[in-house]
């Protein structure tokens, strides 16, 4: 199996240069109690004299990682009450979500599944739990879509990967594999074309979701990697995390969105943060969230805009909660006229049954 992630400990981080020496007690307390791992390929992309650099924001671990609040949770978006065997996470009819691995190339500081991820546990999913997810996926002839996460899948080796997609291409009801990644930013020449190659399911269509989450990521090895995947005919789409000091304005968010657009990946979801625990200094308000995708309208292209989801705690899953433009106009009996909102913040009437006859 591939090994992606170079500092592994407080210690390394700090060797690396990458954390001052005064903050290594700090840095061991939170790696003693959360997975710490960042490769050479991001670590080169930390700047250790900004505390406040949002590379570092996200996999630096801090202090206000050991607070706890009110709310958070250890499975913050409810995968276990909807997971009927090991590896499957079965929460909407027509999907499941099979977790190949549990590890990861990289350990982000919100990560909704850090108490799931990490070293000290097997990396993967044994034979048998596969070979048992498989048969579950099989027996469902409801399962449209089969998303392989983990941790990080594409920290496989290719002939693993390739053995997963080749299984599930004999299953004909299995129309759509989308696999979920960060390794194309964290370790970009794990993405080699053997790999574009095993993760193509035969006769299924087959994508790939980066997780970014700023334009600081997408640096020249990244982007190639993207372009092997996308060249080998594998399209991407992108999800993120709106993080409080990372990408909470919008010219960070519109460079992150436009970025990502460029290298041919279409910006599909921007997550509202999870209730994990230790997270709250990386989240912000839902009103700020609302304020910043309200920021995005008419800045940047329709092809740059993600939809902006919250996962509802307690297992319920995802709805969208981006500001509406739309409203019944003031004054005016209920249905009988609508006032609309374009990009400026102007507003206009609009009639109903305006659908044609
Ligand atoms: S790569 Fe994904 S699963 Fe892994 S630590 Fe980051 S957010 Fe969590």
């Amino acid at each position: 199996m591939p090994q992606a992630a170079t500092h592994r400990s407080a210690a390394d981080l700090v060797a690396a240069g990458l954390a001052p020496p005064e903050r290594l007690k700090e840095l061991e307390q939170v790696a003693a109690r959360y997975a710490v791992g960042v490769t050479a390929d991001l670590g080169e992309l930390i700047d250790s004299t900004d505390r406040n650099d949002p590379i570092a924001r996200q996999f630096i671990p801090d202090a206000a990682e050991l607070d706890r609040q009110a709310g958070e949770s250890a499975d913050p978006i409810g995968d276990d009450v909807h997971s009927p065997i090991e590896g499957i996470v079965h929460r909407y009819p027509d999907r499941v979500l099979l977790k190949l691995a549990y590890v990861c190339a990289v350990y982000c500081r919100f990560c909704f599944r850090r108490e799931m991820v990490g070293p000290g546990r097997r990396r993967a999913l044994s034979g048998a739990a596969l070979a048992a997810a498989l048969a579950y996926i099989r027996a469902r002839p409801e399962i449209w879509e089969v998303i392989l996460t983990g941790g990080d899948p594409l920290i496989l080796s290719a002939r693993r990967l390739r053995a997963v997609t080749a299984a599930l291409a004999l299953i004909d009801h299995v129309k759509v594999v989308r696999i979920h990644t960060r390794v194309p930013i964290a370790a970009p020449a794990l993405i080699t074309p053997a790999l574009g190659r095993a993760l193509k399911a035969f006769g299924k269509a087959t994508y790939v979701v980066l997780h970014a989450n700023h334009a600081r990521e997408l640096t020249p090895a990244a982007r190639a990697a993207c372009a092997r995947l996308v060249d080998a005919g594998i399209p991407m789409l992108s999800q993120s995390v709106l993080l409080r000091g990372v990408n909470d304005d919008p010219a960070t968010l519109s460079a992150l969105l436009r970025a990502l657009v460029e290298c041919r990946i279409k910006p599909y979801y921007l997550h509202h943060g999870d209730l994990a625990p230790g997270t709250a200094h990386l989240r912000t308000t839902i009103a700020q969230g609302q304020a910043l995708v309200r920021a995005l309208q008419g800045r940047v292209s329709g092809l740059c805009q993600p939809a902006y989801m919250l996962d509802i705690p307690g297992g319920h899953g995802k709805s969208p909660i981006g500001p509406s433009y739309i409203r019944a106009a003031p004054g005016v009996p209920e249905g009988q006229c609508f006032e609309v909102e374009d990009f400026k913040g102007g507003r206009h009437a609009y009639p109903p049954g305006s659908a044609g006859a």
